[in-house]
């Protein structure tokens, strides 16, 4: 039986297994398996809202092992450690006890066969060499980190604000360096978690305790690959939310306690985010010649088939496809999704013999979420400029579609309907901001 491994169950991935399960794993046409590092799935975008303790990370998480279960594929738990193109086969590397790869191992490294790989590994973030930054900022690629920046932020607000001691007491400094849409929406959230603390009285009421937020961009203006008008509204919202924005300010040294720039200024820093740039991960720059370019993305050909080799895919984050011209498909969500989408048709199509197609990206425009009632962005083909301008409640609604949509991919209508019903009761009852 033709065997499908998928390595990465993440916006992309997840879809690509669910369907393909439901489609080839169900009727016995092929063997789809599923491989993550991880054994639950979170969709990427929701990681700043975990981090600032505004979403409920249990109910929003879906365990492989039952997904695959109820979708008719095969969850392997491992890491990706190594190809062999010649054998036709993966190599998953050992589980430990610890999620850091730490205490006794739990499983040994297995292997595992193929004949149609599709890698959707994502990216992680890139901190260009910047000294100290990887040492000293916080970056949002996994649950993991997202969690650590809530307790870090959390307890930083408890030693500084109001219940702290009088000696310690002060702002709470954070700096977030980059303002794509995960520094600019983490920004906004933050504002919305010290206002919820400030209820609770974990934050004094006073502007000495309050958060300093700075942001950080080396380009030219906030949400440089968005239209200037989305950029100008988004900063505008941002300052009377009274987060202070820094643009043409490159950062050269990141520190425990302070973050240099490049015009010689120091700022003080409690918490450092890093949110500027991503690269793919670094495994596959060793998978057996696969090319790829000079971040790690697998160079692929308009079918997103990998360049060196007929038998792998690869979409997402780690792929690098030509979308027009010189212009590559931007390391998206809807991007992810669309890939799946259309490899879905395609490994159907593969199995039966026909041709492979040409994928094209269809841009839809992007959404800024800007705190609980705003957001800002710009929809593509909707108007005869092909773009137009939304904000507030309505780009606000859009935004949260984006994720209802990948919801509906994976879990079908009623999981998703129940889901949401769940989640809005559980806002009800539960405080805006998780506090332990
Ligand atoms: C905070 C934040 C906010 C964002 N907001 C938006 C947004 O509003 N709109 C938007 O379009 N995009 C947004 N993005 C980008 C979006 O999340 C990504 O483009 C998207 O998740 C890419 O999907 P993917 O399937 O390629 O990879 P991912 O969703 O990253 O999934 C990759 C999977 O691969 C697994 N994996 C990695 N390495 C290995 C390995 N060696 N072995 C086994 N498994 C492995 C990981 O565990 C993960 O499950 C945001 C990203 C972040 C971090």
């Amino acid at each position: 039986m033709h065997s499908i491994v998928i390595v990465g169950g993440g916006a992309g991935g997840l879809e690509l297994a669910t369907r393909l399960g439901n489609r080839l794993g169900k009727s016995g046409r092929a063997r789809v398996t599923l491989v993550d590092r991880s054994p639950t799935h979170i969709w990427k975008p929701l990681l700043h809202e975990v981090a600032v303790g505004s979403l409920d990370i249990n109910a929003s998480q879906i365990a492989y092992a039952a997904h695959a279960h109820w979708n008719h594929f095969t969850f392997v738990h491992g890491d990706l450690t190594a190809l062999d193109r010649e054998q036709k086969q993966i190599e998953v590397g050992p589980l430990f006890e610890g999620e850091g790869g730490e205490g006794a191992e739990v499983l040994p490294s297995r292997k595992l066969e193929y004949d149609t790989l599709v890698l959707a590994l994502g990216s992680r973030t890139h901190f260009f060499g910047v000294q100290g930054a990887e040492e000293n900022a916080i970056a949002l690629d996994t649950l993991e980190q997202a969690e650590r920046l809530r307790k870090r932020l959390l307890q930083s607000c408890v030693k500084k604000g109001g219940l702290g001691l009088p000696e310690e007491r002060g702002q709470v400094d954070i700096t977030i360096i980059g303002a794509g849409a995960t520094g600019v929406e983490l920004a906004a959230e933050l504002r919305r978690m010290e206002n919820t603390l400030k209820q609770f009285g974990v934050l004094a009421r006073n502007p000495e305790t309050m958060m300093r937020i700075n942001v950080l961009e080396a380009g030219p203006r906030v949400l440089p690959a968005l239209p200037k008008r989305v950029s100008d509204s988004a900063r505008s919202v941002l300052e009377e939310m009274g987060v202070n924005v820094f643009v043409a300010t490159p950062v050269t040294q990141v520190g425990a306690t302070n973050v240099e720039l490049g015009d010689g200024r120091t700022i003080p820093t409690d918490i450092t985010i890093w949110a500027a740039g991503i690269k793919a991960p670094n495994v596959l720059t060793s998978l057996d010649g696969i090319a790829v370019n000079r971040i790690n993305q697998v160079r692929v050909l308009r079918s997103l088939r990998s360049e060196t080799d007929e038998n792998i895919f690869a979409l997402g984050d780690c792929a690098s496809c030509v979308w027009t011209g010189d212009t590559m498909v931007p390391p998206r969500a809807q991007a992810a999704h669309q890939q799946a989408m259309f490899l879905f048709k395609q490994l159907c199509a593969r199995i039966d013999g026909r041709p492979l197609g040409t994928f094209e990206y269809k841009d839809h425009g992007s959404l800024i979420s800007l705190g609980s009632s705003t957001a800002v962005g710009s929809l593509a083909g909707v108007s005869r400029s092909g773009k137009i301008f939304v904000e507030g409640l309505i780009a606000e609604f859009m935004y949260a579609a984006l994720y209802r949509k990948h919801l509906m991919a994976v879990s079908g209508i009623w999981r998703t309907v129940f889901a949401i019903v769940g989640d809005r009761i559980d806002r009800m009852l539960s405080p805006r901001v998780k506090l332990h």
